[in-house]
Order: structure tokens, then C-alpha cells, then sequence
């Protein structure tokens, strides 16, 4: 009889905000909330910060809100600071000659508050970044190769619960609030079956890629867009001194798969200056399916959505984490305010879920479709536009300060927390 082991008891592991996903974006609202000494869990399915290559570039429209948490320093420390610009221009296998670049250097001393295109750092680093600075928080916790697999929402004074699936078998959580972070696949998304409304991208996939080659030696600066309707790509630095580039293009969805190495090679006898044979040293090369969604809803009662999970666009223009970021600053700007200000949660939650969705399909969805086609397009009216853009560039001054403008502007920050909480 006693070889029979005791019934498990279940325990329940409480957190005040519980956070699916340590992404970016799900740290970044940890960081936030955990420095006003809100009680954060953040549960993540793998055993350390995703390392697939993925964003590079993060616009001064962050940065105030970096500022905010305090990160802002060691981002620009541990980056590349992009003083230079972005220049538009064809494949090397076409002559390589600069279209158009919108210039720093032409903007008035002064006139925007961060005067430069961009800090150039992979995510994986931003991420590790961020998690450095949450560790210095009492009230955070996170807990690696846990699973999110289902939640419970018993009504609206009761906890809500919460099954991971962790290394030694399931865990349960409860939480007064659940935020999925967990990215484009979001389980938390489909586990509350919200459709994930929009498109797939069936024309090219992405391909993003890491090298190390030395780019500046034949005129490239810190971020380039090449323009062709079959070897468009974006060549830009992830980071700042030895760190590699990145060489992100598009792929021909009826080139199989297995041919992916193959096609880098190809490409970048096409996309790369300087002499032949090519010499790089090649360090990472990852295919993505790139899509324009938006999950039709970003909140049910108080579990709620944000960053990829929310929304997903194609990477061309750098707009996905930028917009993930400034949800989280929001996101966490209303936790903290009914958490500690005892504001009302409905209303608050529903503010959010407006403001940042008609962000994304306002802004986002529409920005990135547009830089993409401006790539590749052959329509007739996206290259007459595309031709005027690059004209701006090289003859009216003014659309550097314009563009430059549009890059700092500070979004309507509705949900401001007091200075003394
Ligand atoms: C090639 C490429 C280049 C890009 N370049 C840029 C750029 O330059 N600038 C920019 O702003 N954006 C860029 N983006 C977009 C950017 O990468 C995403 O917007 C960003 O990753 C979103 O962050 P997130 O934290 O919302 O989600 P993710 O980074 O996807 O993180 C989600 C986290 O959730 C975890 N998770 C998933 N499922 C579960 C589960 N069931 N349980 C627990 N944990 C789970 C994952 O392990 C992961 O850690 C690029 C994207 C690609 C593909």
C-alpha cells in the first residue's frame, strides 16, 4: 500500500500581472510595471531570449519612452548610432547607384530632439538588454521553458488562471491581469479565439540574414533599401564595430526550401559590392512568412494583447517592434494606473485596445505596406511615386527635416501616469 505515491496538490503561483511571452515587448511592460513595484511573472516557452535574427533598428519615436524606464543610455552605448541617413539605390548587379538618401547632416542643428535615423542593435540584445535591467527589480520574477497552454477567466473579481506547460510537468498560475506577449503565433490569441484578421504576404517570403562583410569599404552606410522588382533587400549594420550585417531580401515563394543556402549565395552575388570572388563569412540566414493582421480583438475582460500577438507587418521600415514598444508603454502606463491609482479597469483596458489597434491600422499596416511596394513594385502609379520620393531627396531640402520630424513625433500620450506615483 505505502508504494502508492500521495496525490500531487496543486498550487497556485499568484502574480498581479502575468505576462506570456518575453519577448521585447512583454519585458519592456515588465520593466514598466515592475519599477512601480507592481508584482510581474513573466513565463516564456524557451530557455532564454529568442536568438533567430530578427529586428535591427528602433526609431527615435521610442526612445522617449526608453527614456522613461531608463534604458535609454545603454541602448545607444551597446548600438550603432545611425548619424548618417538612408540611402535608397539599385543592386550592385545593376550598378549599384544611389537613387536618393534622406541626410541627417541636412536638418537643422536643434530642430528635432534626437537628430538621427535610428539606434541600429539586434533584438536578441535589445531583449537581453532589457532583462538585465528587470532582474534589478524586486518584484519581478520570469520563468523560462514554461508553455502557456490555457486560461480560465472566472468572472470579473476572481483571479484568472492560468496552465503552463513547464520542464517537470504543469504549473498553475493566477493573476489579476494576463498579457499575451507571445508574439505573431500568439496562443494566448487563439486560446481566446480571436481571429488574426488580414493577409500573408504570397508574393516573396523574407529572408533575413547575418554577414559579416565589409559594406562601409564600398560606400554603404548604416541603412540602405535596394530598389528592384526582384533584388529589392535591405542591407543595414545590427549593431555597432565587428557585429554583422544585415542582408534581409525577398524570396520567390516557388523556390523550395531546401534551396534556401543556395539562393543567399546567388543573391549575394548580386546584392554585394566589391570584387569577385565574394569573401564573407556568412552567420545566420532565416526564412519568414511576412503578413499585414490585426487581431480583431485586443481585449477580453482583463486578459489583453499587445506587441506581435496584436499585430504583425512586414519588417521593411522597421515599424513592428517600434509599434510593439509603444504598446507596451501604454499598456503599462493603464496597469499601473488601476493598480495603483485604483482607476477603472474596463474603462482604461478599452482605451487602450482603441487607441493602439487604430495606431497599427491607421499607421503601421499602412507605412509598411507602402515601404515594401516601394521596393518592388512595377504599378505604374507606386513607381511614379517612388520617383517623386527619390526626386524630394535629392532636390528639396525640406523633406529631411519633414521626414526627420515624422520619425521623433511623440504619440498623444493618453494615459500619462501622474508624476508622483
Ligand atoms: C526579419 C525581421 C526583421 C525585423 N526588423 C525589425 C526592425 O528593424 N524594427 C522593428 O521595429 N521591427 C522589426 N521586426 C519585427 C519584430 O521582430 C517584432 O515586431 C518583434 O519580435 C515583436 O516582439 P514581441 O515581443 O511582440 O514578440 P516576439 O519577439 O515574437 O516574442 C514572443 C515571445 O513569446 C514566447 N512565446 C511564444 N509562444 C509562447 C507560449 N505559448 N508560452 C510562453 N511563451 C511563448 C516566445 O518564445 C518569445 O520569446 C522584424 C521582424 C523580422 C521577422
Amino acid at each position: 500500500m505505502t508504494d502508492v505515491p500521495p496525490q500531487d496538490k496543486i498550487e497556485y503561483e499568484h502574480a498581479s500581472v502575468l505576462i506570456v511571452g518575453a519577448g521585447p515587448v512583454g519585458l519592456f511592460l515588465a520593466l514598466k510595471s515592475a519599477q512601480k513595484g507592481i508584482d510581474v511573472i513573466v513565463i516564456d516557452s524557451e530557455p532564454h531570449v529568442l536568438k533567430s535574427p530578427r529586428a535591427t533598428t528602433y526609431m527615435p519615436i521610442v526612445l522617449n519612452e526608453m527614456e522613461k524606464v531608463g534604458l535609454v543610455d545603454d541602448l545607444v552605448m551597446a548600438g550603432h548610432t545611425n548619424r548618417e541617413g538612408i540611402s535608397f539605390r539599385k543592386p550592385n548587379a545593376k550598378g549599384g547607384e544611389v537613387l536618393g538618401a534622406l541626410m541627417m547632416a541636412a536638418i537643422p542643428k536643434g530642430a528635432v530632439k534626437y537628430d538621427f535615423a535610428g539606434i541600429h542593435l539586434g533584438q536578441q540584445a535589445v531583449g537581453e538588454l532589457i532583462l538585465k535591467h528587470c532582474e534589478a527589480q524586486k518584484s519581478f520574477r520570469v520563468m523560462w521553458q514554461h508553455r502557456f497552454v490555457g486560461l480560465k477567466q472566472p468572472g470579473e473579481t476572481k483571479p484568472i488562471e492560468i496552465v503552463a506547460a513547464g520542464p517537470t510537468g504543469e504549473k498553475f498560475f493566477t493573476c489579476d491581469y494576463l498579457v499575451g506577449a507571445d508574439g505573431a503565433g500568439s496562443s494566448v490569441r487563439r486560446a481566446l479565439c480571436i481571429p488574426f484578421e488580414g493577409f500573408t504576404w504570397n508574393d516573396f517570403r523574407f529572408v533575413a540574414s547575418n554577414v559579416r562583410y565589409d559594406f562601409e569599404k564600398y560606400g554603404f552606410t548604416t541603412a540602405n533599401m535596394i530598389v528592384d522588382e526582384e533584388d529589392w533587400a535591405v542591407i543595414a549594420r545590427t549593431g555597432s564595430g565587428d557585429d554583422p550585417w544585415r542582408v534581409a531580401f525577398g524570396m520567390r515563394t516557388d523556390i523550395p526550401m531546401s534551396d534556401l543556402m543556395e539562393h543567399v549565395k546567388e543573391k549575394y552575388e548580386r546584392l554585394l559590392p566589391g570584387p569577385r570572388p565574394l569573401e564573407y563569412e556568412l552567420v545566420s540566414a532565416n526564412p519568414y512568412w511576412a503578413h499585414q493582421r490585426v487581431a480583431r480583438t485586443w481585449k477580453v475582460g482583463r486578459v489583453v494583447l499587445a506587441g506581435d500577438a496584436a499585430h504583425s507587418n512586414n519588417p521593411i521600415g522597421g515599424l513592428g517592434l517600434t509599434t510593439g514598444f509603444l504598446d507596451a508603454a501604454a499598456l503599462g502606463n493603464c496597469l499601473i494606473r488601476i493598480l495603483t491609482l485604483s482607476e477603472k479597469p474596463d474603462t482604461l483596458l478599452s482605451r487602450y485596445e482603441s487607441v493602439r489597434r487604430a495606431a497599427w491600422v491607421n499607421y503601421t499596416d499602412k507605412a509598411s505596406t507602402d515601404f515594401k511596394l516601394r521596393l518592388h513594385s512595377i504599378d505604374p502609379k507606386i513607381v511614379a511615386a517612388r520617383e517623386g520620393f527619390f526626386k524630394a531627396l535629392n532636390d528639396d531640402p525640406e523633406i529631411h527635416h519633414k521626414t526627420a520630424t515624422m520619425m521623433n513625433e511623440q504619440v498623444e500620450d493618453m494615459f500619462e501616469i501622474p508624476s508622483s506615483v
